[in-house]
């Protein structure tokens, strides 16, 4: 039993924020011998991943599990704020309870403490006493749980039941607890929980917490209601997995390069699209106007796409809230639940319907009844209805994107260096852009692998994506920190953490600095293996910056560039005088031309692509190209031509089937007989995963494979790559991915042919690292990682790759593999 000392406890505190509060506690902890100093550093990284508000005026920080080793013994400290101190935006804090857990003793300290939650008059005592003894006992003592037994459950009307062991280390604490809730939220059913002969209702917070489940335990679960057997078994899995408390870990494992910040007004979570680090003033990059035509003939098709946008618009919001819910909160998420309040309201949804049957489009009648309401909303000197007229406006523009006809660019200048938010990046809107102004991009949707990742990993600035749509609501200049390693953007940061922040940016560029001297060096590893590291390249000017990055050759020319932005396909000659101009700034290196992979998130006006419901499984890349044999083979005839300039290599995107490799090589053949070039090397990406399945077969047909990685794990996992939600957990480093991969080169090696890879997992050093050890033989990558994946191979020996590979494929998921340490 843990007693609670006067010693323990700080009246009066008055911290300026919640990071000196956390420092408040953390030394109460250190002077009690609870804690080392080094775990209050913990304490506060702890709040970037989890929120330790518990309600009522009390928060509970406490330290990541990692950093137990500095908790000497199992304690608990108060700190009193009788004025309170901001925890989150809207959540006040008067008790801040530092928690240092050695294992689960201080369970029977929070179901005491959620006792006080239940009683605003006790907190509201305890915020206001002059005597430490007072907080001391309700926290201690007989104050514990056995002592005040929950309400036994009469279980008799509850149909369904199912016992579940609770498997988190320190038991059904405050997080998962807060987990637990939000899904049993999402039934209509009574949920109850059962434990140790008491119960807790489990739609609440402090009734769960004051059941003080500890770690190992069996809880019971009872449902009654319609969906109770749905809500139960949801409610299982989600106990069975952890309730969400190894997503944290995960979170905190991948702030590499050691920077955290100690004082932010709010941070965003996001996902890791290119490292590094960037403090700057924001910048919304509202990239597109929306075009609507004004006037539309059939009304009733203009209703049934309006009802169309709005129900693709809802859905989009509720996987936002889920995501948002689950990373960081109900708080956070709830706006998207405002939002889908708003696409339900009738006087909003009649007036468009009356202005689309007076002749009008149902975008341009949406627009006009949106604007109104929000120039209404605006006029009102109120500011919580100006922010309600920004939520109008957003929910919108997200109904609108879904009817527009036409996307508007307008040109986006700035005169000063920039982090950039942005709804996405598409790679036409990174033309209207000066990269040398950009600091780093923000954006909220997309994901590693979409292509607004690989435009920031190929301009070589840091940037996180996924990170939702409250980035679009920050104003213009806000001062931020944005951490591309641990995929986090920090607001209104403390001149002390912009410091130390520029200075970890310094540290890292030195070290870059010193990878970019070395960078002609071959990547030969210590026991003398070589890897071929090229580069990704998707511009004309790019094949002479690989050439300087350090690239020695191109592994992989997107020749989309040349379709995209025009209104009509380049012609032979342009194409041909395009690829010479390349095969020349190589100057001998090898470059592998990708043909035409237009379609999935990549598309082009002129060619009248018909919308499809699933892009990406749709017609794409070679089956584009096949069933166009006459843009084909333009485009096939000006590589032959520039062939004979250089060494240069084609590839196939997207092949799935033998069939469409020997349709594309008969089409290349005659291409080449037209234009009387000697024959070159022919290869396919392998990105598709029935290619990869059959790479024994493929691998008699072509001179190489490159691995697509971005598109192969998004068809391997089912996870569309620029999915809002779903797309930051399509990790190339999956063993699924890896497996294939390995099979990919295994086939490869049988047949006497190599194996690249071009997808983003290359460019990485860990993946390159264990590509290399599952015996890839060249590594492409955007020519800003090439350095850093040269030095990285010189640094160790092709042994410890392999071993490394061998680790990665026997793991079971990605969070395993990422955990492994590179030599
Ligand atoms: C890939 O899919 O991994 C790849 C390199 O091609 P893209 O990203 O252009 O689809
Ligand atoms: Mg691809």
């Amino acid at each position: 039993m843990i007693e609670m000392s006067k010693g323990n406890i700080v009246l009066g505190a008055e911290p300026s924020g919640k990071l000196q509060a956390i420092e408040q506690v953390g030394e109460i902890l250190v002077r009690e011998g609870f804690i080392r100093p080094a775990y209050i550093d913990s304490m506060k990284r702890r709040e970037e991943v989890a929120n330790t508000f518990l309600g009522n005026g009390i928060s509970i920080p406490h330290g990541l599990p990692e950093n137990r080793d500095d908790i000497l013994k199992t304690g608990v400290a108060v700190l009193q704020v009788p004025n309170g101190v901001t925890w989150n935006p809207g959540e006040i804090v008067h008790l801040v309870v530092g928690i240092a857990a050695k294992s689960d003793e201080h369970i029977e300290i929070l179901t005491n403490l959620t006792h006080v939650l239940d009683d605003a008059e006790t907190v509201e005592n305890l915020t206001a006493t002059n005597d430490p003894a007072d907080i001391a006992r309700a926290l201690s003592g007989d104050a514990g749980a056995k002592s005040r037994p929950g309400p036994v459950l009469d279980v008799s009307g509850f149909d369904h039941s199912v016992d579940v062991p609770v498997i988190n280390p320190h038991g059904l604490h405050a997080r998962p607890a807060t987990f637990f809730v939000d899904i049993a939220k999402q039934f209509e059913s009574e949920i109850y929980v059962e434990y140790d002969g008491r119960s807790g209702n489990g739609k609440s917070l402090a009734s769960l917490l004051k059941l003080g489940v500890s770690s190992g335990k069996t809880i019971r679960l009872h449902g009654k209601g319609a969906d109770a057997s749905q809500a139960l078994a949801a409610l299982k899995d989600a106990v069975d997995a952890g309730l969400g408390e190894k997503e944290e870990e995960k979170s905190v494992a991948q702030a590499a390069h050691g920077w955290v910040p100690s004082e932010v007004k709010r941070t965003v979570p996001g996902c890791t699209a290119s490292p590094g680090l960037a403090c700057g003033p924001i910048r919304q990059f509202t990239h597109r106007r929306i075009v609507v035509e004004a006037v539309a003939k059939d009304p009733e098709f203009e209703i049934s796409e309006l009802t169309h946008a709005i129900a693709s618009a809802k859905s989009n919001l509720r996987l936002l809230y889920n995501e948002v819910r689950s990373r960081s909160g109900e708080p956070q998420a709830a706006i998207f639940r405002a939002h889908e309040a708003f696409l339900d309201d009738p006087e909003l949804l009649a007036e468009t319907r009356d202005r689309i049957k007076n002749g009008n489009s149902a975008g341009y009648a949406w627009r006009q009844a949106i604007e109104d309401r929000v120039r209404a909303m605006e006029q009102h000197d109120d500011e919580v209805l100006a922010a309600r007229a920004m939520d109008l406006r957003d929910v919108g523009r997200r109904v609108l994107r879904h009817l527009a006809g036409v996307l508007q660019d307008e040109p986006f200048t700035t005169d000063k260096p920039v982090i950039l938010a942005a709804e996405d990046l598409t790679p036409s809107d990174t033309a209207l852009l000066d990269p040398a102004r950009i600091l780093g991009f923000c954006t909220a949707s997309g994901g590693p692998t979409s292509h607004s990742a690989i435009i920031a990993r190929s301009l070589g600035i840091p940037a996180i994506v996924a990170a939702g749509p409250a980035i679009l609501r920050i104003e213009d200049g806000t001062m931020a920190i944005l951490d591309g390693d641990s995929g986090n953007l920090y607001l209104e940061p403390s001149q002390a953490d912009i410091a130390a922040a520029e200075e970890t940016r310094q540290r890292i560029e030195e070290e870059r600095n010193e990878e970019y001297r070395t960078r002609y060096e071959p990547a030969l590893t210590l026991d003398g293996e070589r890897v071929e590291v090229v580069a990704n390249i998707g511009k004309a000017n790019e094949a002479a910056k690989a050439v300087e990055g350090g690239g020695e050759g191109v592994g992989l020319l997107r020749t989309e560039f040349l379709f995209l932005d025009r209104e009509t396909p380049p012609d032979e000659d342009e194409q041909y005088q395009s690829y010479k101009a390349m095969v020349e700034d190589l100057n001998g290196l090898p470059i592998i031309i990708r043909t035409l992979d237009i379609g999935g998130d990549k598309a082009v006006s002129y060619l009248d692509l018909p919308a499809e419901d699933n892009p990406f499984l749709g017609e794409r890349g070679i089956r584009l190209c096949l069933n166009r044999p006459e843009l084909f083979l333009v485009q096939l005839r000006a590589i032959y031509r520039a062939s004979k300039h250089g060494p240069l290599r084609i590839m196939f995107p997207m092949i799935a089937t033998l069939a469409e490799l020997e349709a594309a090589k008969r089409l290349a053949e005659k291409a080449r007989i037209e234009v009387g070039a000697d024959p070159v090397p022919i290869g396919i990406m392998v990105e598709v995963p029935s290619a990869a399945v059959m790479a024994v077969e493929f691998a008699r047909e072509v001179d190489f494979f490159s691995v697509g990685t971005n598109d192969l794990t998004q068809y391997v996992m089912a996870m569309d790559r620029v999915h809002p939600t779903l797309a930051m957990h399509a990790d190339s480093l999956h063993p699924a991915v890896l497996r294939l991969i390995d099979q990919v080169v295994r086939a490869a090696d049988g047949a006497g042919i190599w194996t690249g890879v071009c997808g983003g997992l290359a460019g990485e050093p860990l993946g390159a690292v264990i590509l290399a050890g599952l015996g890839v033989k060249e590594l492409s990558m955007v020519i800003p990682s090439i350095a850093s994946v040269k030095a990285k191979l010189r640094s160790i020996s092709m042994e410890q790759a392999r071993e490394l590979a061998q680790q990665a494929l026997a793991c079971s998921d990605n969070n395993q593999v990422r955990a492994l340490k590179l030599p």
